[in-house]
C-alpha cells in the first residue's frame, strides 16, 4: 500500500502535460502515503521513458499502435491487479475518461472525477472535485483504501515532474483483448484560421468573449474593442458552437492554448476547460456579473458588472 500509478498520457509522439502535473504531484502524495511513484506508459517510445525521470519506475507495455481504449485499458487493469498501487491517478482528459471510470467499475475502486486537488493525510487520500463547470467544490474522503482519481489538468505545475533521467524500467506484456475496438483514422479539429483570419495563439492582446455576450449582434462590441487595443477577438466554446465565429478562435481544452501578455475575459465564467486554454496568459482580466464566477479565481484583475458598461467605459478612455 501507499505506491501512486500515474498513467502516461501521450498522443502523436508528444507527451500531454497532465502527465508531468501528475507526476510532480503523485511523487509528494507517493512520499506521504510511505510509497513509490511509479508510472505507467502504453506504447510510448524510449525517448518518452528518459521524459518520465521524476517516476521511481516506469512501467512500459508495447501497444504496437495509436492509443485505442479497450487495448490501452486492458494494460492498465492487469498492472494494477499486478502491483495494487493505493491510487491511481489519470488525466481529467479525453483519454482519461475512456479510461478512469471503467477501470473503477472493473476493479471495484472508487473513483474521484474531475479533481482539482488531491491530498493525502494519514495514509488516506482525500480529493477535491469541480462540478457544474466549476460552481461547486465536492470533497470526497476517499480513506486508506485502493482508488482512482481522475486529475484535470492545469492544476498542478508540469514543471515540477519535469525531470528528464534514466527510470528504472520494467516491462509488462499487453494482455490479449476482444479487439473490439480499433483504430481508423486520427481526426483532429481544424484549427488553423482560415481565409486569412488572425492566429490567436500568435497574439500580445486577447479580448474574449464568452456566453455573457448574449447575442451574435453584440459581438460587435468586442471587435471595437479589440481594435482600439490593438487585439484579437477570441471566444469561449458556446460562441463557436451557437456558430457566432469560427472554431479557430476558440480558447480552451478542445481548441487552442494562448498566452497572450493580457487576456480580457468578457462574460465567461471560467469553467477548467476555458481556463485550461488561457491560464498561462501574463496578465488575466476578468469582467463579468457574478462575483462568483470562477473566472476570478485565475484573473489577476476583476471587474464585478456588466461587460457592455465596461466596454463602453473603457472605449471612453481609449
Ligand atoms: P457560461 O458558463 O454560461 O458563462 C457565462 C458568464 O457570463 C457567466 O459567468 C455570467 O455571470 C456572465 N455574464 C452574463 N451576462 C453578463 C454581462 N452582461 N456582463 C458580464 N458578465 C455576464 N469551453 C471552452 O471555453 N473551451 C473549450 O475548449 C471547451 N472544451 C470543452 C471540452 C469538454 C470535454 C467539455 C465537457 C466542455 C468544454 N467546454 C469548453 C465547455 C465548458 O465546460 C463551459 O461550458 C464553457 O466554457 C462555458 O462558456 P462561458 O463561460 O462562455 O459560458
Amino acid at each position: 500500500m501507499g505506491d501512486v500509478l500515474i498513467v502516461a498520457e501521450h498522443l502523436e509522439g508528444q507527451m500531454a502535460d497532465i502527465t508531468f502535473e501528475m507526476l510532480g504531484r503523485g511523487k509528494e502524495l507517493a512520499a506521504t502515503l510511505g510509497g513509490a511513484c511509479r508510472s505507467l506508459l502504453v506504447g510510448g517510445t524510449k525517448e518518452m521513458v528518459g521524459q518520465l525521470g521524476a517516476a521511481d519506475k516506469v512501467i512500459t507495455v508495447e501497444s504496437g499502435g495509436p492509443f485505442n481504449p479497450e487495448s490501452e485499458l486492458a494494460a492498465l487493469r492487469s498492472v494494477v491487479e499486478a502491483q495494487a498501487p493505493q491510487l491511481v491517478m489519470i488525466g481529467s482528459t479525453s483519454m482519461g475518461m475512456d479510461l478512469a471510470g471503467t477501470l473503477s467499475a472493473q476493479l471495484n475502486r472508487p473513483l474521484a472525477a474531475y479533481c482539482s486537488q488531491v491530498n493525502a493525510e494519514g495514509g488516506a487520500v482525500k480529493t477535491t472535485s469541480q462540478l457544474y463547470g466549476g460552481k461547486m467544490n465536492v470533497i470526497s474522503e476517499l480513506g486508506s483504501e485502493p482508488c482512482v482519481v481522475a486529475v484535470l489538468p492545469g492544476c498542478y505545475p508540469a514543471e515540477s515532474g519535469r525531470a528528464p533521467g534514466e527510470p528504472d524500467t520494467e516491462a509488462f506484456p499487453m494482455p490479449a483483448t476482444a479487439g473490439k475496438v480499433r483504430f481508423k483514422q486520427m481526426i483532429l479539429a481544424v484549427l488553423l484560421p482560415e481565409g486569412g483570419d488572425v492566429d490567436i495563439t500568435s497574439q500580445e492582446v486577447l479580448v474574449a468573449i464568452g456566453r455573457g455576450i448574449g447575442k451574435k449582434e453584440e459581438i460587435e462590441v468586442a471587435e471595437e474593442l479589440a481594435k482600439a487595443l490593438n487585439a484579437a477577438v477570441a471566444a469561449s466554446r458556446p460562441i463557436i458552437d451557437a456558430g457566432w465565429m469560427p472554431k479557430s478562435r476558440q480558447v480552451g481544452k478542445s481548441a487552442l492554448k494562448v498566452k497572450p501578455k493580457v487576456y480580457l475575459a468578457l462574460g465567461i465564467s471560467g469553467a477548467p476547460e476555458h481556463i485550461e486554454g488561457m491560464k498561462s496568459s501574463a496578465t488575466i482580466i476578468a469582467v463579468n456579473t457574478d462575483k462568483n464566477a470562477p473566472i476570478f479565481d485565475v484573473a489577476h484583475y476583476g471587474v464585478v458588472g456588466d461587460l457592455f458598461d465596461i466596454c463602453e467605459d473603457m472605449m471612453d478612455e481609449l
